[in-house]
């Protein structure tokens, strides 16, 4: 179900309870119910990106191809985003980099460095701020547009991969990433790589749910991410998956 849809039904009921309570003395409680399933609906597809439900939301790709993509939030980090770059080097494997704008300024050389060793970069707002999905369509345009002029002074690309932070999404965000000419992009296996799950239960997540088209989120900010991926690497080649970037997963364009 579309945010659309749902608005729809939900006024449509609320239109339905309100006749049956002027002409047929029913009572307004009736109301809660209806309040209550488009509350619980606004909440689930706000937070769970693969719902699809403010618009369309990039999260796997062909299911049938042995090819995965594997994706890094929240960089450049100069710690841990050049370890990353070493370690898919050394596999011979492409990645995807969701970037923070303000992460860029210092960052510079790693950035050029991810474009240049052939990985594709990604926009992930400028701030990343915990509040960010309060902005208004205004404000999700500027964070995207920040971030972009930071990355295209750099490369001298122009992204068009976007990833929303904490996978949340809103009516204003969609709006902004269309406008922009951004394709959302969500994913299938969520590593929890931030959280304080030991190594093992992460690596243990990330190969029962890899299959066919997945696309993996980690973020470069951890040296338990950098030991989560060398296991993935191997895991990938013990089990004849491919790994290529987000946009050959997708068979869509990274940069304009
Ligand atoms: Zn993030």
């Amino acid at each position: 179900m579309t945010f659309n849809s749902a608005r729809n039904k939900f006024f449509i009921t609320l239109c339905i309870i309100g006749l049956l309570y002027l002409f047929f003395d029913a009572s307004l409680w009736w109301l809660v119910l209806p309040g209550v399933v488009y509350l619980t609906l606004i909440i689930y597809g706000s937070a769970i990106i693969q719902a699809n439900f403010y618009g369309p939301a990039y999260c796997y790709g062909n299911t049938i191809k042995k090819e995965i993509a594997l994706s890094f939030d929240d960089g450049p980090n100069q710690e841990y985003t050049p370890q990353i770059l070493s370690t898919l080097a050394n596999y011979n494997a492409l990645a995807t980099f969701f970037v923070i704008g303000k992460n860029i300024e210092g960052n510079e050389k790693i950035l050029k460095q991810i474009d240049t060793e052939g990985h594709s970069i990604g926009n992930h707002t400028y701030t990343h701020s915990y509040f960010v999905d309060f902005k208004n369509l205004q404000g999700f345009i500027q964070e995207l547009n920040q971030t972009e002029e930071s990355v295209f002074r750099v490369i001298g690309k122009r992204m068009r991969l976007f990833r929303p932070p904490y996978g949340v999404t809103t009516p204003h965000l969609v709006k902004a990433s269309s406008t922009l000419n951004y394709n959302i992009i969500g994913w299938t296996v969520r590593s929890f790589d931030t959280t304080a799950d030991s190594l093992q239960t992460i690596t243990r997540r990330i190969e029962t749910q890899i299959q066919p088209g997945a696309i993996v989120l980690f973020h470069d900010t951890s040296d338990k991410t950098i030991q989560a991926l060398k296991q993935t690497l191997s895991f990938a080649r013990d089990n004849d998956y491919k790994i290529v970037g987000i946009e050959q997963l997708l068979a869509i364009k990274a940069y304009q």
